[in-house]
């Protein structure tokens, strides 16, 4: 049963940076809060690999090429998160390998994209109260949000805590470093969407635990949800 005890179904929406942990965090936000998680990063990435699964060099990639090969993607609720599906299968590897990653950004620049991706979100918003999680949630696609968060954590905090992630051990100060450099550019490619609202919660997380995270945003959903 949901912990939120809204009268309506409520949004709360997690924005931020690349490697800010925004997906896990929201995830596990969901999961305590008893509500269903979205993540609007894997609908633009789940386009991306579509339109690389159609072939063609990105330079000669168009909107409508984008959005045609758009159509394999569907959303579908899972236990605790929307699921992504590429032609009816789940593709989750392929979503965050290196050739969805170098080309995603150019992607979520195309309004028709956005646009697409937007609706989606809030196809799953319908009704029931949902943590979403993006870069725009709280500014283009829930302004009325009942709860915005911004995470924001050092560069090289992000860098540490991603190569942990992907590599399952503690990294030398060298792939620090070199992981950095890539979040600094793609920090740079994301910047005209990356947006935090007005009215966000702004949380460094670069000296917090995850579960230090999760504790400070369930108790603010509880005290806008209940
Ligand atoms: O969050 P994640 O790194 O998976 O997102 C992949 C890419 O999707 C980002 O680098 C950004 O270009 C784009 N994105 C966006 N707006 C969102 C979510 C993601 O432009 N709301």
């Amino acid at each position: 049963m949901s912990e939120l005890r809204a009268k309506r179904p409520v949004v709360i929406a997690i924005d931020g940076p690349a490697a800010s942990g925004k997906s896990s965090t929201s995830k596990w936000v969901a999961e305590r809060l008893g509500v269903h998680h979205a993540d609007s990063g894997a609908l633009y990435r789940a386009a991306t690999a579509a339109r690389l699964r159609a072939e063609g060099a990105p330079d000669v990639w168009t909107e409508q090429s984008v959005l045609a090969a758009a159509a394999a993607v569907t959303f579908v609720p899972g236990k605790t998160s929307f699921e992504v599906r590429l032609d009816g299968t789940a593709a989750d590897e392929e979503l965050r390998g290196a050739g969805v990653t170098d080309q995603v950004s150019l992607v979520a620049k195309m309004p028709s994209v956005r646009a697409w991706v937007n609706e989606r979100i809030r196809e799953c918003a319908l009704g029931s109260s949902i943590v979403v999680d993006g870069r725009d949630m709280g500014t283009a696609v829930f302004p009325d949000a009942a709860l915005k968060i911004f995470l924001i954590a050092d560069p090289w905090e992000r860098a540490r805590r991603r190569l942990v992630q992907r590599l399952g051990r503690s990294p030398s100060e060298d792939e620090i470093a070199v992981e950095t450099d890539d979040i600094v550019k793609r920090d740079a490619k994301d910047a005209t969407q990356t947006q935090q609202a007005a009215d966000a919660i702004l949380i460094d997380t670069t000296y917090l635990t995850q579960a230090e995270q999760v504790d400070r945003i369930v108790a603010l959903a509880r005290a806008v949800g209940g």
